[in-house]
This record gives C-alpha cells, sequence and structure tokens, in this order.
C-alpha cells in the first residue's frame, strides 16, 4: 500500500526562487502517475521533495496517512531512478543491483533471489557479471530499474530515466516500464518533459508550467478537454492549431469569424459553452490538425466550416501527411492532417474545413477553456 497525499506543498530555492506553488494532490495506491511539463517548471523539484532529497518549505507530505516532512529518505520505503543511471563502474551488474542491499546487511542468500528475480523481469539474467561499460545505454537503465526493484519500495519515482537513450530504445523502455508497472502493482511517480511518454504511460498526468499545476487528468481527457490554451497547446503533436477569432451570433446560429472565413459552431460545441454574452467578442478557437480536413469528399460534412488557405510546406511522414497553410487574407497559420496519399503541394490553394464539434474555445485574456465537458 502507498497512497501518497500532496498538500499545499511550495518550494522556495535559498536565494528566493519559488519553484514549487501550492501543489496539491492526491496520488493513490498502485497508480502511474506522471508530471509533465516543460524544462524548470518544478516536476524534479516536487518529486525530490517526495523522496526527501529537498527540503519541503511549506504544506504537508503523507505517505499512507504518516507525515514524511521530516523523515529521512531512506525510511520512506521509496526508491528513486534518475536520468544518469548512477552505476558504480567498477562493480559487475549483480553488484550494482544489490549494493545497497548488502549495506543493509541482507543474508547472503536473500540477496541472490531478489537479484535474479530483478534480473528475470528485466532480461538482465544473462549480463549479471559484465561491467556497466559493457553494456548498452537501455542495459544500464535496466540494471538502474534493477537497483530499485531488489528494494521492494511501495514506490518508484522515476526522473526523466529514458532522456539518455535514443528514440528506439526509448519507444522499448517506455512498454517495459508499462509491463513492469503492472508486474509490480507499486505506485510510480514519472516526471518526463516529453508529451509523448506522458500520455503513453501515466494513468494519470500532472501537468505544470510556472511552478503550478495546470491540470490533472486521464491522458483521454487531458487532449479531449484541456482546461486551458498552455495544456492544449502542450498535449499532441503537431500541436493544436490556435486561431483568433471573433464569433458573431444569427438566426440562433453561432459563427466563429477569421478572416473572410466564416466558421459554423457545432450546436454540441455551443450548448458547452459556459458564457452567455459572445456576440462580437474575441476569442481564441483550438482545433487539433487531425479535425481539419482537406479534400472534396468533406465538403458536404463540413462545408459550414470551411477556411480558404495557401499550402506552404508538406511534411510527408509515410503513414499520414502535415499540411502547413497560411490562412488567405489574415497572418495565421494552420496545420492540417492529410492522409499517406495526400498529394497537397507548396502554393496550392486549398479549402480546409474544420469540425467544429471538437473544436476548443478559450477566454482571450485568461486562455482558460469555456467549454464544459
Ligand atoms: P524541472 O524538473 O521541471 O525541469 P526543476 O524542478 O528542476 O524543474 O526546477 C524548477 C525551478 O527551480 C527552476 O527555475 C530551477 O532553476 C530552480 N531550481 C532548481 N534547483 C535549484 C536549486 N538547487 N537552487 C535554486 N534554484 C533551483
Amino acid at each position: 500500500m502507498a497512497n501518497i497525499s500532496l498538500r499545499n506543498i511550495a518550494k522556495v530555492y535559498p536565494g528566493g526562487v519559488r519553484a514549487v506553488h501550492d501543489f496539491n494532490l492526491e496520488i493513490h495506491d498502485k497508480e502511474f502517475v506522471v508530471f509533465v511539463g516543460p524544462s524548470g517548471c518544478g516536476k524534479s523539484t516536487t518529486l525530490r521533495m517526495i523522496a526527501g532529497l529537498e527540503e519541503i518549505s511549506e504544506g504537508d507530505l503523507y505517505i499512507d496517512d504518516r507525515r514524511v516532512n521530516n523523515v529521512e529518505p531512506k525510511d520512506r520505503d521509496i526508491a528513486m531512478v534518475f536520468q544518469n543511471y548512477a552505476l558504480y563502474p567498477y562493480m559487475t551488474v549483480f553488484e550494482n543491483m544489490s549494493c545497497g542491499l548488502r549495506l543493509r546487511k541482507v543474508p547472503k542468500k536473500e540477496i541472490e533471489q531478489k537479484v535474479k528475480a530483478a534480473a528475470k523481469i528485466l532480461g538482465l539474467e544473462d549480463y549479471l557479471d559484465r561491467k556497466p561499460k559493457n553494456l548498452s545505454g537501455g542495459q544500464r537503465q535496466r540494471v538502474a530499474l534493477g537497483r530499485a526493484i531488489v528494494r521492494d519500495p511501495k514506490v518508484f519515482l522515476l526522473d526523466e530515466p529514458l532522456s539518455n537513450l535514443d528514440a528506439k530504445m526509448r519507444t522499448q523502455m517506455r512498454t517495459e516500464i508499462i509491463k513492469l508497472h503492472n508486474q509490480l502493482q507499486a505506485t510510480f511517480i514519472y516526471v518526463t518533459h516529453d508529451q509523448t511518454e506522458a500520455m503513453t504511460m501515466g494513468t494519470r498526468i500532472v501537468v505544470m508550467k510556472d511552478g503550478l499545476i495546470q491540470q490533472v487528468d486521464t491522458p483521454d481527457n487531458l487532449y479531449t478537454y484541456p482546461a486551458n490554451k498552455f495544456v492544449a497547446g502542450f498535449i499532441g503533436t503537431p500541436q493544436m492549431n490556435f486561431l483568433d477569432v471573433t464569433l458573431e451570433e444569427e438566426d440562433d446560429k453561432l459563427f466563429a469569424k477569421i478572416g473572410r472565413n466564416r466558421l459554423l459552431i457545432h450546436p454540441e460545441t455551443v450548448k458547452r459553452l459556459t458564457v452567455e454574452e459572445v456576440n462580437k467578442r474575441q476569442f481564441v478557437l483550438g482545433v487539433r490538425p487531425e479535425d481539419v480536413h482537406t479534400g472534396e469528399g468533406f465538403a458536404e460534412q463540413f462545408g459550414s466550416a470551411a477556411i480558404k488557405a495557401t499550402v506552404n510546406v508538406t511534411e510527408k511522414l509515410g503513414n499520414e501527411t502535415l499540411i502547413y497553410c497560411s490562412i488567405d487574407g489574415t497572418d495565421a497559420e494552420i496545420v492540417l492532417r492529410g492522409g499517406s496519399r495526400c498529394r497537397a503541394e507548396a502554393g496550392d490553394q486549398i479549402t480546409a474545413y474544420v469540425d467544429t464539434q471538437h473544436i476548443q474555445l478559450f477566454d482571450y485574456d485568461t486562455e482558460e477553456t469555456l467549454l464544459k465537458r
């Protein structure tokens, strides 16, 4: 069992840098929670406060109903895995994995059992006699994970553990860590700046910016119901398109105006609006690249939300084509996802059809969403 409760946690570093503000979060037993956000937003600081490596300036930290603010790291029943694997170069894999247990005077037989069991989970059984320099980056990171696993902690804290690996190995290790979490049935807290890692690994994701939580939610909800423009832009690649629009009411219908284009807003979206007075006001309309279509086939369904645009660049990625356009008569740009056999080319005049059932609307000043779920 390991529930973790962060209550009004804040961190002020010596010199006055306030790295984390009023952080509140309940992490449930066996959850896989990911802290994600741009560099410097306070993810590592929060993780290190949970680990006990950084003093908590304000607030209370509970692990299973025990206040642990002043409990030594080694007594928190937590294991931490870092970006740099921090393996001892002169020790073998077996020695690296077992050194913590040896220090704690765990009986030799038990150490052997634990290391072998962890090596089996991690596919390291054939490497136990090797030194770290004779391992690949992925294998080294596995040893670091193994060193955490043998301690049988209630909580695993992982700080950007895959950042030093190449792209292919990162994808592979991502899957392995998900499997590991299922297998170990422990609580995982994972820090990353990579939204793809967050989306694929977390059962819940905490999006942070400037030391503040922006939203805590499941990957699906973050993608579909972003609380504000920052979250909407941070989650998803290519990033959501943001267009400055004015809204206009006419005959019980609502339109978004951008340049000479007028987009009929889908009634389901209108129903979700949390503000009453919208006529003639300026908003930010957000739409994901996959909800903007081009090609005659879409005219019937989405013809009431058409934008005239000129293609600037196309990126053929094999399974899809990203089409970057300028909206005619404006400075605005828009990206859409075309299919793998899309034939659009730079200079083409196209009509982009927006699926306005799946747009976001943000307040122009506060950048908060104006749509309820
Ligand atoms: P992240 O993990 O999201 O990249 P950090 O938690 O490492 O961010 O840092 C958050 C903020 O705290 C940054 O502005 C960083 O410069 C500052 N910071 C981190 N460690 C220290 C420190 N030891 N002393 C002073 N400021 C620090």
